[in-house]
């Protein structure tokens, strides 16, 4: 069977040119004693966003993998697919991200619902789980409310598992199921009950992707309460580890964390619960690898810097058609956003700094950060001029993507 490692890591590279500078950060990791699986994902639709073809990510990747020998795991991840995006995936990928979020809520017949609740007796009552901060306390009520709400969902997930097993054979793939991009978050209770569906529908998922409490805005820091997320981060990871044994799930089955990238002040609560529990982790961050990008056109000044301002410029003209799509998952003031004349007399390093995610730089600009990480359309549609710059700078643009992905992730989350 096709097994997960341990650790593993999701990156995205927009623009198909940065999976060597992110790899050398596996790279670095590695010789620091800690081996982490690169995951390269990529979702139906980024793909048609930016107009790349999925099988353009799997290329980039084993290009990256054989010019760096690298001789340990990696993956292309499937990101976000449903019945309806699967197959053009089908061929180039080996990590399948199954979203079943919209049919989260939506009624599965009575008589499942019923026939769930008949066939889990040992979901009611007061559960002592080991690890768990305090007993879980389920109803009769609560497994069936929660089967009202999320069945359907695990229906659907075995379903598009099914599509994908028929075509690649079970055990040739690892399989995700994401719940994450929901209004509400998933309780540790309610975990337990979608993963006992989860294994009446036979889904051998090997990470689970919950939507956890607080806000995951894209590109900056977690906004929540960090006690909250801690205790139940931690009752997850029991949960997890006691529905594997009860339930007959893959052993390897761990947390996956779609967190939006840089949810930096997490890291520290993710790295202990590790430590004390030996639990495996799958992280998708660093998605604003194309940030970085830009961070290094800047940089590296003339036409790239020249670029960088167009882009500003653009995204501030058309800022409610760019952040529509994204409503819920960013937050920017417009009024701490500066005029395309200001940003247009910048230095390359000022523009820099205030998108580069160091919090406590005076130049930081987390609403600047936001909007042009949602503009990478853009850049897309600059096309070659984009990535001909990219191919010019490429030393100082890789720096930036590798250090991102060394200095302010893997380092906080697997070393501290
Ligand atoms: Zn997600």
């Amino acid at each position: 069977m096709l097994m997960l490692e341990r650790f593993s890591f999701g990156v995205g590279d927009r623009f198909a040119h940065q999976a060597k500078a992110q790899l050398r950060a596996f790279q670095m990791l590695a010789k620091d004693g800690i081996d982490v699986a690169p995951v390269w994902n990529k979702s139906n639709r980024e793909h048609t966003f930016i107009g790349s073809e999925p099988q353009s990510v799997f290329d980039a990747a084993q290009a990256a993998v054989k010019e760096l020998g690298w001789s340990k795991g990696w993956h292309v991840d499937a990101d976000h697919i449903r019945l309806e995006t699967v197959d053009r995936f089908m061929s180039c990928s080996d990590f399948f991200t199954i979203d079943v979020a919209d049919s989260i809520g939506k009624p599965a017949a009575a008589a499942d619902v019923a026939a769930f609740v008949a066939r889990h007796t040992e979901l009611v009552g007061t559960l002592s789980i080991a690890g768990v901060s305090a007993p879980l306390t389920v109803t009769q009520a609560d497994v069936e409310r929660v089967a009202a709400k999320y069945l359907l969902a695990v229906q659907d997930a075995g379903k598009i598992y099914r599509h994908i097993v028929a075509a690649k054979g079970e055990g040739n793939i690892i399989a995700e199921v994401s719940m994450d991009e929901t209004d509400a978050p998933q309780t540790p209770p309610e975990l337990l009950i979608i993963l006992a569906a989860l294994a009446d529908e036979n889904v051998k998922l090997q990470t689970i992707a919950p939507k956890f409490t607080g806000r995951f805005n894209k590109g900056v820091d977690y906004v929540g309460d960090l006690v909250q997320f801690e205790k139940e981060f931690n009752d997850d990871l029991a949960v997890i580890a006691h529905a594997v044994r009860q339930y007959g799930l893959p052993a390897n089955l761990k947390l996956s964390v779609h967190s939006g990238s840089d949810k930096f002040s997490l890291y520290p609560i993710i790295r202990r619960a590790l430590a004390r529990t030996g639990a495996g982790l799958h992280v998708k961050t660093a998605g604003t690898t194309w940030l970085e990008e830009l961070i290094g056109l800047a940089e590296a000044g003339g036409d790239g810097l020249a670029l960088a301002q167009e882009i500003y410029a653009y995204s501030l003209e058309h800022v409610d058609e760019l952040c529509a799509p994204y409503a819920s998952v960013i937050d920017i003031d417009r009024s701490k956003l500066p005029t395309t004349a200001t940003v247009n007399h910048w230095t390359g390093p000022q523009l820099a700094s205030a998108l580069r995610h160091i919090q406590s730089h005076p130049e930081f600009n987390a609403h600047v950060r936001q909007l042009l990480h949602v503009s990478f359309k853009i850049a897309a549609k600059a096309g070659t001029r984009y990535t001909n710059l990219l191919k010019a700078n490429e030393a100082i643009v890789a720096k930036q993507v590798t250090e991102n992905i060394y200095e302010r992730h893997m380092r906080p989350l697997f070393i501290g």
